[in-house]
């Protein structure tokens, strides 16, 4: 029988959403390329796939781009040497659009009739592949399959006059999520969609300007935390400092709620927000709405642990770490024997038996996406000895895709879809499940519960209601049942 390779960064053991990209850029600063290697570092959770550092230099533009971490990639001296100049931009990148091949990486580098451009995107363009075929079938030649080309050739092409009237009417022509990092000799561009789906933030490091996905990259570099470019907004930074646009239609917000779930860094702020107490009270809501008769709250490391903390505490029960986490991964196993059982779930996760054994155990997990991995965390926990497992799930039940830049599963894969909480309780086999109400995420995310007409933020893998058109997927899969209600 052939042996199972088991592949301990990317294996469909690892059953959660996965993270979309991370984007940093640094205007005017002599170590820029390095400081965007130490921005990219910090934002690795948001892309294992591959990494990208653009720099330029007076006006010549140096690119490196790699399959793989950051940290195997940016560390030596050489390739930041060769990323010479004082303005860098960077991307980490887990392929949602376009397969994983070298001339997807990011960021993209174009040289246009204004000057070389370089561009780095968090998020999925929902109408790319109808711009894509408009493009080509008037002469367009496209050199990768990502969405984010598109850009370039709506720039490219575009009547307008100066370089960012052209981006402008650029981005007025996309749909979906983007939170864009661009470079030419002169600016560098830091931009959210009219929505803000996805975060961006702007810092400031020993006075030159800083973009990147979220605030701990600032932290790594020192850099001070300004303010987030907002929902709509277009930041221009160049050596007239910073300028302001807002080249959309006001509309209200739709945050990713999901950043708060699961994708940010704890230690990160997003949205105003920071992460780490967003997901605590997340654990104190989920205690209220449905507590646990139980003897220790442990959660599945390290995602479900900001919330467990918070159930402990809303349900004041003792905490502890009855899962244990190996950090050391990130090499594909053979599978040595059939004997061997659940090895990919036991390469990242043990059970911790004098914690478990004997015991009544909530315990707590951030999502449930295809259901593998709790089947099998569950039956670890019932083999150090539990004497009961109550599961409790820290968002509502995942029953929708997302087309917003994260990697998910079709709909027909995600469990939640297909079954009920009672069939599922029976289905990973623990004494009691509950989720999350869609009301008590928008509780501990800082709002008052969902408004039905104008929720704030986006939820669309809990609730299916999509906050754009979705106009690739509807031209493609016209039977796909999505609902895109423009409430906002
Ligand atoms: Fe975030 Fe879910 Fe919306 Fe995607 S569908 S942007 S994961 S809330």
């Amino acid at each position: 029988m052939p042996r199972r390779l088991i592949d301990a960064r990317f294996s469909s053991e690892d059953d959660h959403f996965h993270d979309e990209c991370g984007v940093f850029g640094v205007f005017r600063n002599a170590g820029a390329s390095a400081l965007t290697a130490l921005g990219l570092h910090a934002l690795q959770h948001r892309g294992q796939e591959a990494a990208g550092i653009v720099s330029c230099d007076r006006g010549s533009f140096r690119i490196e781009r790699h399959m793989g971490l950051v940290g195997d990639n940016f560390t030596s001296q050489d390739v930041i040497a060769r990323l010479r100049g004082d303005c860098a931009i960077g991307h980490n990148r887990y392929s949602t659009t376009g397969e994983p091949a070298l001339h997807n990486v990011q960021p993209l580098f174009a040289e246009t009739a204004m000057g070389g451009f370089a561009v780095a995107h968090n998020g999925n363009i929902t109408n790319a592949r109808k711009v894509r075929e408009a493009l080509r079938s008037s002469g367009s030649i496209f050199q990768s399959t990502s969405d984010t080309e598109v850009l370039i050739h709506l720039l490219a092409t575009s009547a307008k006059a100066t370089f960012i009237e052209r981006f402008v009417d650029a981005i007025r022509q996309l749909e979906g999520a983007f939170a864009l990092v661009a470079m030419t000799a002169q600016m560098m561009i830091g931009c959210r969609d009219a929505l803000g789906i996805r975060p961006l933030v702007i810092g400031d490091y020993e006075g030159s300007f800083v973009f990147a996905s979220e605030t701990c990259a600032l932290d790594i570099i020192g850099a001070r935390f300004v303010r987030d470019v907002e929902p709509g907004e277009l930041v221009i930074v160049s050596d007239r400092g910073l300028e302001s646009l807002r080249p959309f239609p006001d509309r209200p917000d739709r945050f990713c709620v999901f950043e708060y779930v699961y994708f940010a860094r704890p230690d990160s702020t997003v949205g105003g927000r920071n992460v780490y107490d967003v997901r605590k009270a997340i654990g104190r809501e989920l205690a209220r709405e449905a507590p646990a008769l139980a003897d220790v709250v442990v959660p599945v490391p390290d995602s479900g642990t900001p919330a467990a903390i918070g159930f402990a505490e809303g349900s004041n029960l003792p905490f502890d770490l009855g899962i244990i986490r190996n950090h050391y991964v990130g090499r594909t196993f053979i599978e040595p024997s059939d004997q061997i059982r659940h090895m990919g779930v036991k390469l990242k996760h043990n059970a911790n038996r004098n914690i478990l054994a004997g015991k009544r155990v909530a315990l707590v997990d951030d999502s449930i996406v295809r259901g593998t991995t709790s089947l099998k965390i569950v039956e670890m926990v019932r083999e150090a000895g539990a004497a009961e497992v109550h599961m409790r799930i820290a968002s509502p039940p995942t029953t929708d895709s997302c087309f917003y830049g994260v990697d998910t599963p079709e709909k027909s894969k995600l469990i939640a879809a297909r079954m009920s909480v009672e069939e599922l309780a029976r289905y990973i086999r623990v004494d009691s499940l509950a989720y999350l109400s869609i009301d008590g995420l928008y509780r501990a995310a800082g709002a008052d519960g969902r408004d039905a007409v104008a929720p704030r933020y986006c939820d669309a893998c809990f609730t299916g209601e999509y906050p754009t058109p979705l106009t690739d997927r509807e031209m493609h899969e016209p039977h796909a049942q999505l609902s895109f209600l423009e409430k906002a």
